[in-house]
């Protein structure tokens, strides 16, 4: 048995037990165990693998950021140093001196890719600004309310994030004192466009968040977010953002996040209006420096993608399944019927089988009976024909018996006389004929008792000459009373055939006798017997010179009971036919060119050794 051809049988083994109601169960359950365990699996691998990337994600952000931010970090000290900014505190009167720090601060701003960069005397006023020419010139603007000007009066490097008052843009501004004599008489401000930090990094399933300490984004690739807060704020925290006028009195409101930013990574569940909401992995980092967070927001949507796509294959798979082992089960189930409806068959067959058997049985004992019965029959009537033939046969017979009885009775007489007369040569002459005669009578009376003995039916190998010459002398006594001679031609080897010979003598008395019979008003009265064999067969042609035979009677001559004659029985032919038959040989009649009736018997020859026989050819008997 192969491996496969094992498998299978275990599967169907399986599959009986269990049954067609329980296999969808059975399915279901192990579908939604397996779905369970592979869509946990599933979430549980792709989440790590999306905290991963966020994570490396994250901080190439932040990197990012601290690069950009810390580009202009130590610009203002640097410019601070310069005596021009000095000269220029020193002189705030002198337009020709303002005019030229004006240039040098725009020239300045243009080269290191800074938004502003200006000049504040002690009171926190714009004396100089890179854009001293445009109608939202910085000159003459008071910051002092800012806490960057706040911080480098004290003498600081200041930093801080704030949307510009003039421009309403967002903006990095770090600061730093311009000292002279140990004394602080002026603040150089350089302020950096926040919104660079997020050019390019916006993408459609990633955003980055920057939060500063209250929880305000204010950096964020998702436009929509910028100027709202993680959480609600409270009113003292709103207050103190609106007294700094960093977000310029904006109404900063709570983003519609649901989550806890708390933990790290978090899920996050974004809802904006009009869109549908978002779930999100957040990865959190702290910008140490400013206070801020930096927060990656990753949509999970291709976690649930492939969780879906997961649960849709294993749903097809496990349907497959189903339908496979349903199929396997039709075909099983269709096997058991074709099985049991061949068993069915068998048995039903083997049990007509069996009937008809018995039936055969029966028709044989039934056939048997009858064979039994026509064979006792046939020997009735063979017999019965036979004592016809002797009948027919009985008056020549008794004529021939008679004759020699009246010659021993002269010759007794005589015989007597004789003795009286003391004739003794005489009388010893006439007691030899008696002899002689009572012999002859003994060999007639031995043929007919031969003939009217019932035959045994056992077929022997037999020589035909010896039955030929029997029936010949049988028929002999009414051939002498009809006045018919007999030629019979007698081959000198001897002709064997397997036959019954008492049968096959009443065969042949029987059509030597139709034939003296119908010759009884023939002119010419001869009867002509001959022997022959030739391919396998011999041949026996019994020949008359009668009227023939009608060509209307021709037809059913051998049929049982058809006689022409007054007192004819109609049985001779038809019972001598059966008995040729049954020896494998033919009889069969037809009417010579002269106008008589050739009978013909033929039959297998055997091969029994030859014994030459000593016969006169062509003997006239009569
Ligand atoms: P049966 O001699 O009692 O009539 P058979 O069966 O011996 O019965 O013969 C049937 C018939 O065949 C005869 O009645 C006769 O008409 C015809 N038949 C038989 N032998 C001859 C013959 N040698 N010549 C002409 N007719 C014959």
């Amino acid at each position: 048995m192969t491996v496969t051809s094992k498998l299978k049988t275990k599967l169907n083994m399986r599959l009986n037990k269990v049954n067609s109601r329980r296999l969808p169960i059975v399915i279901f359950t192990v579908y939604c165990l397996v779905s369970l365990l592979a869509a946990t699996w599933l979430w549980q691998f792709s989440y790590q693998r999306l905290t991963t990337s966020s994570q490396q994600q994250l901080e190439l952000f932040s990197s990012h950021l601290d690069s950009q931010l810390e580009r202009f970090a130590y610009l203002p000290q640097l410019l601070s140093r310069q005596s021009l900014m000095i000269d220029a505190l020193l002189n705030p009167n002198n337009s020709a001196q303002r005019d030229i720090i004006n240039r040098h601060l725009n020239a300045t701003n243009q080269i290191i890719g800074a938004s502003d960069t200006y000049l504040l005397n002690i009171n926190g006023t714009t004396i100089a600004a890179s854009n001293w020419s445009l109608e939202a010139s910085f000159v003459g603007l008071n910051f002092a309310f800012r806490p960057y000007f706040q911080q480098a009066m004290k003498g600081k490097q200041g930093d801080y994030f704030a949307l510009g008052s003039t421009s309403g843009r967002r903006g990095y501004y770090y600061s730093y004192p311009v000292q002279y004599a140990g004394e602080v008489i002026g603040v150089v401000v350089v302020k950096m466009d926040i919104s660079s930090i997020e050019k390019d990094w916006s993408e459609k399933s990633l955003h980055f968040l920057v939060t500063d300490p209250h929880g305000i984004a204010f950096i964020s690739t998702q436009p929509a977010w910028l100027f709202q807060s993680l959480g609600e704020l409270s009113t003292a925290v709103k207050n103190a953002i609106n007294q700094e006028r960093r977000y310029l009195g904006k109404n900063i409101e709570a983003l519609p996040f649901e989550g806890e930013f708390e933990q790290n990574p978090s899920l996050i569940r974004v809802s904006m209006s009009g869109e549908r909401p978002k779930n999100y992995l957040v990865l959190t980092k702290e910008y140490a420096k400013a206070g801020w967070n930096v927060r990656v927001f990753v949509s999970t949507n291709s976690i649930t993608y492939s969780i879906v796509i997961l649960l849709v294959l294993l749903t097809l798979l496990f349907s497959l399944l189903y339908l496979v082992l349903v199929l396997i089960r039709q075909r099983q189930n269709r096997n058991d019927e074709k099985q049991r409806l061949q068993v069915n068959a068998k048995q039903e067959l083997e049990f007509q089988v069996m009937q008809r058997t018995s039936a055969l049985h029966a028709e044989i004992d039934e056939r048997q009976k009858a064979e039994l019965a026509l064979k006792n029959t046939q020997k009735e009537l063979i017999q019965a024909a036979k004592l016809a033939v002797l009948g027919q046969l009985s008056a020549s017979i008794s004529h021939e018996l008679n004759n020699p009885l009246a010659a021993i009775r002269s010759y007794a007489d005589n015989a007597l006389v004789f003795l009286e007369r003391e004739k003794i040569d005489k009388v010893t002459g006439n007691l030899q004929r008696i002899t002689h005669l009572t012999e002859r009578m003994a060999r007639i009376s031995a043929q007919l008792k031969a003939f009217a003995r019932k035959s045994d039916g056992v077929m022997s190998i037999i020589a035909l000459q010896p039955v030929l010459l029997a029936t010949f002398e049988l028929v002999k006594p009414q051939l002498k009373a009809s006045q018919i001679t007999l030629d019979m031609h007698l081959p000198r080897n001897i002709i064997q055939v397997k036959a019954e010979p008492i049968q096959l003598e009443q065969i042949l008395v029987n059509l030597l006798s139709n034939a003296i019979q119908a010759m009884q008003d023939s002119e010419v009265k001869n009867i002509n017997v001959t022997l022959s064999a030739s391919a396998g067969k011999a041949v026996v042609e019994v020949i008359d010179t009668g009227p023939g035979i009608a060509e209307s009677d021709i037809g059913q001559l051998f049929e049982p009971f058809f006689t022409t004659k007054e007192t004819g029985l109609g049985l001779g032919l038809s019972i001598s036919q059966q008995i040729i038959n049954s020896m494998q040989g033919k009889l069969w009649a037809q009417n010579t060119a002269d106008a008589g009736a050739m009978f013909s018997i033929s039959l297998p020859l055997t091969s029994a050794p030859e014994i030459p026989l000593i016969l006169p050819q062509n003997q006239e008997l009569t």
